[in-house]
């Protein structure tokens, strides 16, 4: 099904920019060459100046600079900076939501629970500015303390995907800021005015509060300024968000010069439905999981393991699902969804379901593209179901877009073997009813991933735990639960009050 009324360049950009002043973005200043496409209709959004690669040293300084006051100020001061933050978003949700819309292609629901994940991300932020609890252990000597202390790191280098053009920017920086740290953005080159519209609000509240000029610095342009970012040796951590490639790159030049990373990459992720499972619930969430933000977000479901039981009622149920899911203008009142980012992304989606009839699977729903007539230069298309006789070297790998293949099980081992059996582990799930199945799955033995959910989907996680996946994903963790320890520096502290000097493991240094 289809929705049409795909409106037309001249008033996307307009409407791109009046929201961007809305939230406090100098519209006249951000100006400039490079041109960036809304993928709603494939038309240009504007110009936008990119920062050169030569400039960054002077941006790490002035965040470093920035560091030596910023973490001087009490944590829950700084706090209250990022509740000010928050409830600006709280304001500014819809102009927020409509540059997410416009530049990432959400649908308006979903740009809306973006903004609400930045604002839920401050008030976690804002608890944990009381909380940046250290530990304290007992001394083997007399008359000694031993505890461990948490200190701010100092500048924290954020690089970000397309696809979450804002939310990750805001995991990391209210985090990093109630930390003590000072933030260096560089985002999605496809994203820039939602980068600048977020970042305005917390420049007004870092203003308000008179905090240190250049806590917050965006940089925006392409993988070369990521590049520089990633190679100075100012930025302590480096938390990048992006595809695996990527990540094969930054990771090894970060560590290679004992910087740290934090990495966010590629997921595979499946969703595993047994013969007990509710299938009325399974189908609505492996559809919102699969075919929401049109198959574009790191936790889309890309595998559904389906036990041979139900397989073939299962896959019959989701033909129909997506056979009734309205596409379209992500701004209309009624689409679930919306466009792919931008032609390469289609070309890979069309790519890997001819790769995938080619390693014997069979086309049962979707995969043609739609409003070629209103929108020619956009990318809309019907997700894609490909039933596969086995986990094959395409469906081993992530496409990016609403291609979902179904494979068959028999035994839950066998199930969890072929979840776990692929390079990226991001997030996982398990519908059943069976509460041995859904223990075995959260267990030792069950999915490797870093998210393993049972009885809802892959996607949509809550800001509350910790996030991110193994393996090719990167292993890194931000959001919620201890992952703040990732911006700070940890000391071990032994404080001598006994007037002797006993030595650790009784060695005798006696002079
Ligand atoms: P991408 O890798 O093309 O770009 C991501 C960011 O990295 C951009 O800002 C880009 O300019 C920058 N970049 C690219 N090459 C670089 C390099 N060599 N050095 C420094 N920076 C570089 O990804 P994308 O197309 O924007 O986003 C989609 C991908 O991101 C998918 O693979 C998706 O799974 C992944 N993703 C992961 C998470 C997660 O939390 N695990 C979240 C969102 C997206």
């Amino acid at each position: 099904m289809t929705l049409n009324r795909i409106p037309g360049p001249d008033v996307l950009g307009a409407q791109a920019l009046d929201a961007a002043r809305r939230c406090g973005v100098d519209v006249t200043a951000i100006g400039g060459d490079a041109r960036h496409r809304s993928p709603v209709n494939g038309g240009s959004l504007g110009g936008v100046a990119w920062c050169e690669s030569a400039g960054l040293d002077e941006v790490v300084a002035r965040s470093q600079e920035a560091f030596l006051a910023w973490r001087k100020i009490p944590a829950p001061a700084r706090g209250a900076v990022v509740k000010r933050f928050g409830d600006l978003l709280t304001v500014h949700k819809s102009d927020l939501g409509e540059l997410i819309s416009l530049e990432a292609g959400k649908i308006t629901s979903e740009a809306l629970g973006e903004v609400q994940e930045m604002i839920d991300i401050c008030d976690f932020a804002v608890g944990l500015s009381r909380q940046l609890y250290g530990r304290t252990a007992v001394s083997e000597r007399p008359g000694h303390r031993l505890m461990e202390t948490w200190h701010p790191l100092g500048v924290v280098g954020v690089i970000s995907a397309f696809n979450f053009p804002a939310a990750v920017w805001a995991w990391n920086t209210a985090i990093a800021l109630v930390c003590g740290d000072t933030v260096v953005w560089k985002p999605s080159e496809q994203t820039p005015l939602t980068a600048w519209a977020s970042a305005a609000l917390l420049d007004r509240a870092l203003t308000e509060a008179g905090a240190p000029r250049d806590v917050s610095q965006v940089v925006v342009g392409g993988p070369a300024v990521g590049e520089t970012l990633v190679d100075h040796r100012d930025v302590a951590l480096v938390s990048a968000t992006g595809s695996t490639r990527m990540g094969r790159a930054v990771g090894p030049r970060v560590a290679n010069r004992f910087g740290r990373s934090l990495l966010e990459l590629g997921g595979n992720n499946a969703g595993i439905v047994a013969p007990s499972a509710d299938l009325d619930l399974a189908l609505r969430g492996i559809v919102f999981a699969a075919a929401g933000t049109a198959g574009q977000r790191c936790t889309t479901m890309r595998r559904v393991i389906a036990h041979r039981d139900i397989a073939d009622e299962l896959t019959e149920r989701l033909v129909e699902a997506y056979g009734r899911l309205p596409i379209g203008n992500p701004m209309a009142a009624g689409t679930l969804v919306g466009p792919l980012v931008n032609k390469t992304a289609y070309e890979t989606m069309v790519a890997a379901v001819k790769q995938a009839t080619a390693e014997g699977g069979t086309i049962v729903a979707g995969g043609r593209r739609e409003l070629t007539g209103e929108a020619p230069d956009a990318y809309y298309v019907q997700p894609a179901i490909v039933r596969m006789p086995a986990q094959t070297d395409v469906v081993r790998a992530e496409t990016f877009a609403p291609l979902l293949y179904v494979l068959t099980y028999d035994d839950l081992d066998e199930a969890i073997a072929l979840n776990n059996a692929v390079p990226q582990g991001l997030s996982s799930s398990l519908f059943t009813r069976d509460q041995a199945e859904a223990e075995i799955f959260v267990s030792d033995e069950g999915s490797d991933c870093g998210i393993a959910n049972v009885n809802i989907g892959t996607s949509g996680a809550e800001i509350g735990g910790a996030f991110g996946g193994e393996k090719e994903t990167g292993g890194g963790r931000e959001s919620g639960s201890d992952a703040w320890r990732g911006y700070m520096r940890r000391a071990t502290n032994t404080v001598n009050y006994s007037g002797e000097l006993p030595l650790a493991q009784g060695v005798d240094f006696s002079i």
